[in-house]
């Protein structure tokens, strides 16, 4: 064993990334020192742990079972099948995500942190303090100022390896920004999100489908809900900051209620704290972040949302940050001990992919808010489920290729850009689903997969 083996990784952030990377650097024999801003969320009251759902899919699922906790998380997660749309007259309509058998996951934010902290814990290799704010790093010594947040006190601790697992708003790649041809973008969507609660039915279970993701689609914005295991919901409104139906036109709660009763009128009576949730929760804003490179030198290395937050209208941000765990532990496995390697083809490798993920959430915002309420884009769908059903090699729709495949996602974008343009050539000859089968339409797909092969 050299000294190099028995060195101190420092990991700063203890989220949802952060945790899963120390477990995977213990894994390799690393120590691990790691330090989180907020309380330890175990010790925290009802209020701070709020349930708040997150959906976990097979790339989330592949980084769990790495270190052996993908059983315990399914014993709490409720499988969703598909997307149930409510219309404003409450028609339903159902869409499955994918085959028989292939579903995403609602799982608790905060239950699956503790569950991930128990284990850090647990874990001898690993060292994990809370309350401890990193403020400023220091790049050229080495060293970052982390301030004791219940003490009041900051301290300077030397880094040999750093990895900036903090977020979007991450205090590590700030201090990378500042070198020399560093690449940064940040943009707002013009719209926010509330959370809201649609409350468990009188007796317990659930007032809506429990295996589904439901979507109240209203065009320039929508509400969605995902389960919990109380019975209860946890809804999400995207709504415009500004505008005539925005977060800024509802001031007062008769507002509020007015307009959920227009829009929402299925759901407001399952919302008993509409008004209070609405002016009690805050508004949040929706970032996209881009940032290169993610390291310096072979000392520092950023992941999770610290190097590419995202837009959550594909729910894969948690997804692509668990991802980034999955490739460095394989790059890990490979190169041992030679950081420089590994951190340079992590961020070689990684880049082109949160860049198109980043696209994808962006796009499927408007597949959700507005052509799920379209019945000739559910019409193509259902044509998509055909084509893919007869050429099970050469179609994968696109929603599968991100969530229930480990293509990377660069290529499931392009794969997915190319199976669109091929849709909208052969929509106009369909007008139901029944036509999939007449002669010339099979004969037209059957020429566009030959070309595809070509
Ligand atoms: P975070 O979860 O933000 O964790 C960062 C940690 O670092 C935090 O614990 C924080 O306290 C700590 N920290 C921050 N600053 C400092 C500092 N200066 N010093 C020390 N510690 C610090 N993803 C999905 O896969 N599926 C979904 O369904 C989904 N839904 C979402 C819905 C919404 C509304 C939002 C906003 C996001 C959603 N996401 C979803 C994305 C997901 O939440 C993030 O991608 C994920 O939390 C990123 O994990 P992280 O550990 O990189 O960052």
């Amino acid at each position: 064993s050299t000294a190099a083996d028995s060195e101190t990784l420092t990991v700063m952030g203890g989220g949802l990334v952060g945790s899963l990377l120390a477990l995977y650097l213990a894994q390799h024999g690393h120590s691990v020192e790691m330090f989180e801003r907020r309380p330890d969320i175990r010790k925290a009251g009802p209020v701070e742990a709020r349930s708040i759902n997150l959906a976990l899919s097979d790339r989330g699922w592949r980084a769990l079972e790495g270190v052996g906790i993908a059983e315990s998380v399914r014993d709490v997660a409720i499988a969703m099948h598909g997307r149930m749309m409510h219309a404003v007259q409450g028609q339903l309509t159902y869409q499955p995500y994918g085959q028989e058998g292939q579903s995403i996951y609602s799982v608790s934010r905060a239950g699956l942190n503790r569950r991930m902290l128990d284990l850090v814990e647990r874990n001898s290799r690993i060292r994990v303090a809370f309350n401890q704010q990193c403020q400023r790093v220091d790049l050229r010594q080495q060293t970052v100022d982390v301030l004791d947040t219940e003490l009041g006190q900051s301290r300077t601790i030397p880094f040999r390896r750093l990895f900036g697992v903090d977020g979007a708003y991450s205090a590590v790649r700030a201090a990378l920004q500042r070198t020399d041809r560093f690449n940064y973008s940040q943009h707002y969507l013009d719209y926010g999100y509330k959370e809201l609660t649609i409350a468990a039915a009188p007796g317990g279970g659930w007032a809506l489908e429990k295996h589904a993701l439901h979507i109240w689609p209203r065009g320039q914005y929508m509400m969605i809900a995902l389960p919990n295991l109380d019975g209860s919901f946890n809804c999400t409104l995207f709504f415009p900051f500004e505008g005539p139906a925005s977060f800024a036109a509802l001031q007062t709660p008769a507002q509020v209620r007015t307009f959920f009763e227009q829009v929402f009128p299925d759901a407001v009576p399952l919302m008993p704290e509409l008004e209070t949730e609405f002016f009690e929760n805050p508004t949040s804003s929706l970032v996209t972040v881009r940032c290169y490179p993610w390291t310096h030198h072979d000392e520092v290395l950023l992941l999770g949302d610290a190097a590419h937050a995202i837009v959550p209208f594909y729910g894969q941000g948690m997804n692509a940050g668990f991802e980034d765990c999955t490739v460095l532990h394989e790059l890990l496995s490979r190169h041992g001990h030679d950081w420089n390697t590994i951190f340079q083809e992590f961020q070689q490798v990684r880049k082109p992919n949160a860049d198109a993920m980043a696209d994808l959430a962006v796009y499927n915002f408007e597949e959700m808010r507005d052509r799920v309420a379209d019945p000739r884009f559910l019409l193509q769908k259902k044509i998509e489920s055909k084509i893919s059903a007869q050429y099970p090699n050469q179609w994968l729709p696109l929603y599968s290729q991100v969530t229930f495949s480990h293509l990377p996602y660069a290529e499931a974008w392009a794969n997915g850009q190319q199976q669109e343009q091929i849709m909208q050539r052969l929509m106009p000859h369909i007008q139901s689903e029944e036509d999939y089968q007449r002669p010339e339409v099979q004969a037209l797909v059957a020429a566009e997969m030959a070309r595809r092969r070509a």
